[in-house]
């Protein structure tokens, strides 16, 4: 399987994560969200949106009466959450926890019909209807996500249970949509079945799987258009449903994938749907498919792409707009397409090596998934801006979805346990093997270990990553052999430095597409010492980035500050850094769990007088003050205020 993959993830049951930073995101996922998550499906949470979402299957399986409540999607969410068990039970054990999801697991079979349909919203309300309007009703979005839980529960406990559920429904999605007679020649209106259908084919080993996945990515955007088809078949001429004339780009289906040049439409639809095309590309070699979704690649994240790996530039329809319409303060940036954007990348790194790919994974993994939720794991960010004023948060309309604090669950609850399940797979996103190479894409305290040729090498990072850019890195091969271990050298980094065993290494002489590669015979107790300098840095924007003239942002190694209030006062949008700010750097651990804090010289104006004018003629006067920046994914930890990513610099 995998058979045109470059390489391939080590999965996340073979690293245990000892990281300091992602340690304790994976414990709070663990010890927080997994019971709160629970809690929230149950309903079990007051003064929250309800859920409803198990008692929706208890409903459908004839074990409760009551009607349907929630949005349509509503399934979706015990299937991320059964996910991110697995996850977290593949690499932490929890005998409790499996039972309460063996639990569910047999309430999902319950409710699960004789010809493998499963969705509660149509067993409960509608079941003649199921299968007629796939623009709207998500059910092949909600079979995408069963998928991926039972596979990653099926990987996690060995259970076929969820497995076998999510095997029949497929079948029965498989005799419903398709080319052959009496089939429907449709496709999701949300992706997401795509991706799901090349893992449980690489799960199986059932072929029938990757066709359909690759079915209903060859078969969107063709015309005519099947969801004016099916419209048509509903008595619906001429609805195309929310969004209208602007429904078919809302769902990337208004031209066939390959001729899709520009990523529009909704973010999380899109980037899912990248993420499938990168899948099936991997296991058919189909090279048209990989430039389509090397030409998206470029366009997403060289133009549409905020600098916290945030996508999905407005609130109208969650989605991409034009190139170098990037607005900081009434984005949409959604965490669940952050989210989709690194399980994107991470396919495309099956595809071809190279470090942007783990750039890109790192950068939003720091900075615009990890916003999404509070540093207690209780409250979540679904919208991320990047500049919040609260008085005009709560007074103008257009600013309607950025909310200021972070909430307690929503009524569209897709980013909790989106970002749940991806933080308690991080392990899986470390490592990848390919011919003869062990390549490390990201850096976080963890032991490993990966197959390559049959010799298992196992693999120890040491590290006080994102803070400190030292990484000590131990190999040991079962056998001493010769092999590659490549390291990815980050884009933001220059000046890396590597020595092996004491030795250093010519860096420049090694580097290939972003990673040094170290080709030796490896034996035991071999030492890596990589050395990546993480001074702070000010990042500008390119100039067809209107929003961000005149504004720096400031980095230090992969991680995106900002400046709060609750540190700098009110106003910040008047402050202007120094031309040379003079940084000052220091790890504050009782501050926001541990972060190294960023301090340097900048002006501000003055208010004492203006005469309590609104205009002036200008007046240059700036009074020096000190600014103090924290890390963007720790913002509003501490009571609402403004906070700003990109600020004014003097001299720009
Ligand atoms: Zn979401």
């Amino acid at each position: 399987m995998n058979r045109h993959s470059i390489s391939i993830p080590v999965p996340l049951e073979n690293v245990c994560i000892k990281d300091n930073f992602w340690g304790r995101y994976q414990e709070l996922i663990r010890k927080e969200v997994i019971p709160y998550q629970w809690k929230a499906l149950n309903d079990q949470i007051p003064d929250a949106e309800p859920s409803h979402a198990i008692e929706n299957f208890r409903i459908a399986a004839g074990l409760s009466e009551g009607e349907y409540y929630g949005r349509i999607f509503q399934d979706s969410d015990v299937y991320k959450w059964l996910e991110t068990v697995a996850y977290s039970l593949a690499t932490c054990p929890d005998k409790e926890l499996e039972k309460r999801a063996d639990e569910v697991i047999e309430l999902i079979g319950k409710a699960q019909l004789d010809d493998g349909y499963l969705n509660t919203y149509f067993i409960i309300n509608c079941l003649d209807k199921r299968w007629t309007n796939e623009r709207d009703k998500h059910e092949l979005y909600c079979a995408g996500h069963l998928i991926e839980a039972a596979v990653a529960y099926y990987n996690a406990t060995g259970k076929r249970k969820l497995l076998d559920i999510a095997c029949a429904f497929a079948d029965h999605i498989d005799s419903v949509f398709g080319i052959g007679e009496g089939k429907k020649r449709g496709y999701p209106g949300h992706q997401e079945i795509e991706l799901a259908l090349v893992r449980l084919y690489r799960v199986t080993g059932n072929e029938r799987y990757l066709n359909l996945s690759k079915y209903f990515i060859d078969e969107r955007g063709k015309q005519p258009y099947y969801f004016e088809t099916e419209a048509e078949r509903r008595g619906e001429k001429g609805n195309n449903g929310y969004f209208g004339d602007y429904s078919h780009k809302y769902r990337q289906a208004h031209l066939p994938v390959r001729e899709q040049k520009v990523a529009v439409g909704h973010a999380v639809r899109a980037v899912y749907m990248y993420t499938g095309m990168a899948y099936v590309a991997a296991e058919t070699g189909d090279k048209t498919l990989v430039d389509a979704c090397r030409t998206l690649w470029e366009n997403v994240t060289r133009k549409q792409m905020y600098i916290t790996g945030g996508i999905g530039a407005q609130g109208y329809g969650e989605d991409f707009t034009f190139d170098y319409d990037l607005p900081n303060d009434t984005c949409y940036t959604e965490t669940c397409a952050s989210v989709g954007l690194v399980f994107w990348a991470r396919s495309m790194q099956e595809l071809e090596i190279d470090g942007v790919y783990g750039d890109i994974i790192e950068k939003a993994l720091y900075n615009g998934v990890l916003s999404g939720i509070s540093l207690d794991g209780k409250r979540y960010f679904y919208v991320n801006p990047l500049e919040v004023w609260p008085e005009s948060c709560h007074q103008r309309h257009d600013k309607a979805d950025v909310a200021t604090i972070r909430q307690k669950w929503f009524n569209c609850a897709c980013c909790p346990p989106n970002l749940a399940r991806l933080v308690a797979s991080i392990g899986g996103y470390v490592y990848s093997t390919g011919k003869k190479t062990l390549y490390t894409h990201l850096y976080m305290e963890n032991t490993g270990h990966a197959s390559l040729d049959g010799n298992d090498v196992k693999i120890s990072q040491k590290t006080n990553y994102p803070w400190d850019g030292n990484v000590k890195i131990e190999i040991e091969p079962s056998c001493e052999a010769e092999f590659t271990v490549a390291l990815r050298i980050p884009g933001w980094c220059t000046g890396a430095a590597v020595k092996i065993n004491g030795e250093k290494i010519e860096i420049s002489k090694v580097m290939d597409k972003g990673y040094a590669k170290l080709t030796c015979f490896w034996k035991r107790g071999s030492v890596i010492e990589l050395d990546l300098p993480m001074p702070v840095r000010r990042v500008q924007a390119h100039p067809e980035l209107r929003e961000n003239a005149g504004k720096v942002a400031i980095m230090r190694g992969p991680v995106v500050y900002c400046l709060e209030q609750v540190d700098n006062s009110e106003i910040i949008a008047d402050l202007a850094l120094a031309e040379d700010p003079e940084f000052t750097e220091k790890y504050e651990k009782d501050l926001l769990n541990g972060i190294v804090t960023i301090e340097g010289k900048a002006y501000r104006s003055r208010l004492d007088n203006w005469d309590g004018k609104l205009y002036r003629d200008l007046e240059i006067e700036k009074t020096p003050v000190r600014i103090k920046a924290v890390p963007y994914y720790a913002w509003n930890n501490r009571g609402e205020g403004e906070m700003y990513v990109w600020i004014r610099q003097m001299g720009l």
